[in-house]
């Protein structure tokens, strides 16, 4: 059977092009970066060009970026950094829709005496400016707010909302750009943005390697503390083929974004059309006017995400629901959740994540059974049978 594979905001298949210069890094240049020898040296050289190459896609300096162990990684040491180099102020924002990553770790830090003010999104998923702006004060060390939102690919407008939230006072910017690293264009060179996160594995790397740009400037402590690796800023010996990968993979998304964003969306956009034609009772979440190109969440009122997957599953597709198991149940996502999408709906939403590897045919296969897939489903749902009975 074949694949079709549209999971990618899970992770994403290693790009044959960074296959081929991560392996020699296993084979062949496998000195340790930090030794004096020879072999030292020639492990250097490709972690050098793989710092430039992250630089670059971002329109940083190689200077400013610290390679970690994942986006989580990368999230923790920015909040951590923000906290140690301003240990007066006890005010952290982020928003109700932010990855886990962020989310647990700052909701976590109330228990060590922070004030943590999660801000609200509307029904599609865009932030409530207003609440955000009017929570920041000389107390906030800071503010972290995603790029692009990984359930819906709904994506806030980070640069702009930077700059306002340090002129009125945040002491730090950090923006989880997980999501978006590769899918979005990022200039760096000119924003008020101080950190931010980025991971391997959503942009054709491996999984296990990140980076976290640093804006020159930007007061910093390490996470980890041992080792004199990235220039004392992060201990522990370098996962160099990972971040030789993640430089290449960077290379390769500037090369082929600006033609894949549209071929990708293309692709979307196809799927959503057919699908909404199709299947009653669903329509698209998120801010469809300002949206990844690749991601498509969509909402099927009355049956259940799961067993949506599992059929689909029998065709060769791959997709994400919108529900996280929590004590052993299910519950739709706190994403969804924050939305306020209802509950019968939340529960049969799925997620297609699209990327350059898919393809027409990949589509057509969704079109051509999810439509099948969903009427049996409604046929056994109780939830079903109701709001039909209620409609008559
Ligand atoms: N932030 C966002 C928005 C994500 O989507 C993810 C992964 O899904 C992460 C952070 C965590 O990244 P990693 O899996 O590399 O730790």
């Amino acid at each position: 059977m074949r694949t079709i594979y549209l999971d990618n905001n899970a992770t994403t298949r290693v790009a044959d092009e960074v296959l081929e210069e991560m392996i020699p890094c296993l084979r062949d240049i496998y000195g340790n970066p930090s030794s004096m020898h020879h072999k030292g040296a020639e492990a250097g050289e490709p972690l050098k060009l793989a710092r430039q190459r992250v630089a670059s896609l971002l329109g940083a300096q190689p200077d400013e970026i610290l390679f970690t162990s994942c986006g989580t990684e990368s999230d923790s040491t920015a909040i951590n950094a923000a906290m140690v180099a301003y240990p007066d102020k006890k005010h952290i924002v982020t928003t109700m829709v932010e990855h886990p990553a962020v989310k647990t770790y700052c909701e976590s830090l109330e228990k060590h005496g922070y004030r943590v003010t999660l801000v609200p999104v509307d029904r599609k998923g865009r932030l409530d400016l207003n609440a955000l702006y009017a929570s920041i004060s000389d107390d906030t060390a800071i503010v972290s707010i995603m790029w692009a939102n990984n359930e819906t690919g709904t994506l806030f407008p980070v640069e702009e909302i930077a700059k306002k939230v340090k002129s009125l006072g945040a002491a730090v910017f950090h923006t989880d750009a997980v999501q978006a690293v590769g899918k979005v264009d990022i200039n760096l060179a000119d924003s008020a943005i101080d950190m931010l996160s980025l991971s391997g594995h959503k942009l054709h790397a491996p999984k296990g390697v990140g980076a976290l740009y640093i804006r020159k400037g930007t007061k910093f402590s390490p996470f980890l503390m041992g080792g004199h690796q990235e220039n004392g800023r992060r201990a522990g010996t370098e996962n160099h083929s990972s971040i030789v990968a993640l430089g290449r993979a960077c290379s390769l998304a500037a090369e082929m974004m600006e033609e894949e964003n549209t071929r990708v969306k293309a692709l979307r956009d196809r799927l959503e059309k057919r699908l909404l034609e199709t299947i009653p009772n669903c329509f698209v979440n998120g801010d469809l006017d300002n949206r990844l190109p690749n991601t498509c969440s969509i909402s099927f009122e009355y049956v259940e995400g799961e067993a949506i997957l599992l059929m689909m599953n029998e065709f060769g597709i791959c997709a994400s629901s919108g529900s996280a198991c929590t004590s052993g149940s299910l519950e739709p996502s706190h994403v969804l959740r924050a939305m306020g999408i209802p509950f019968t709906a939340a529960h049969g939403t799925i997620r297609f994540s699209l990327s350059t590897d898919n393809t027409d045919e990949d589509i057509d296969t969704v079109i051509e059974n999810l439509p099948g897939i969903i009427h049996t489903l409604r046929q056994m749902s109780p939830f079903w049978a109701e709001a039909m009975a209620a409609k008559a």
